[in-house]
């Protein structure tokens, strides 16, 4: 079996020409009709690739895509769309796709998108599917998620993780306040770039030995933040 291909699509006959295209190529594929179906999907199995489809019923593609990018940064995601408009918004800050394919599409051209996609995400360097990372005196817990400093469990509010697993998970990265705002706290989040930094300085309050001299989480001059794991 070459993976686990999650289908979240609403039209049947879409839906179905996905399945069989991958299924005749070695895929292991379970579809699904609704974005909240697949958001539980994703919690219980684990798919490799998430193919989602942009419009769909209730929760649409972008939200549910945020909402994945979310939860765990790295599974990869095609997107399904009927207009090439609508690139921009999927594969930029606001939704965080790998890549999309524009309908009506063929089946090898789908094939081409899903194989390019998981060869890139198998080979890309760094432990970012393991569930616990330790730096340091830092130990995270991504499943659990749960922090101990130095063997004792740090309390974090459910932002302050999400933003420290997703400088944690690339470790040297800068990544800018909009981009750190647009993954952690999603696109229809109401606040500025300086959410950011309160976040930030209240997690180096407690996982920092002098949150004045910050070893852990630095400050990238005029750009944003990275996290520092040679310590
Ligand atoms: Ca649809």
């Amino acid at each position: 079996m070459l993976g686990h291909i999650l289908i979240v699509e609403d039209e049947e006959a879409i839906a179905a020409f996905v399945q069989t295209t991958l299924e005749r190529d070695g895929f292991k594929v379970t579809w699904v009709g609704d974005g909240v179906r697949a958001l539980t999907l994703i919690g219980s199995s684990e798919p490799d690739l998430v193919i989602l489809d942009l419009a769909l019923p209730g929760l649409d593609g972008l939200q549910v895509c945020q909402t994945i990018r979310r939860r765990d940064h790295y599974l990869p995601i095609i997107m399904l769309t009927a207009r090439d408009e609508d690139v921009d918004k999927i594969v930029g800050l606001e939704a965080g796709a790998d890549d999309y394919v524009t309908k009506p599409f063929n089946a090898r051209e789908l094939l081409a998108r899903v194989r390019a996609v998981l060869r890139l995400a198998r080979h890309s360097a760094g432990p970012r599917r393991e569930n616990r990372l330790c730096f340091g005196t830092l130990e995270i817990n991504f499943t659990g998620r749960q922090v101990l400093k130095t063997g004792q469990p740090v309390d974090l509010t459910p932002k302050e993780f999400d933003l420290l697993a997703l400088l944690a998970r690339n470790p040297g990265r800068v990544f800018g306040r909009d981009t750190l705002l647009a993954q952690v706290w999603g696109y229809d989040f109401d606040g500025d770039s300086r959410t950011v930094d309160v976040h930030i300085q209240r997690l180096r309050r407690k996982l920092e030995d002098d949150p004045h001299d910050p070893q852990v989480l630095l400050t990238v001059h005029s750009i944003g933040y990275k996290f520092v794991a040679d310590r």
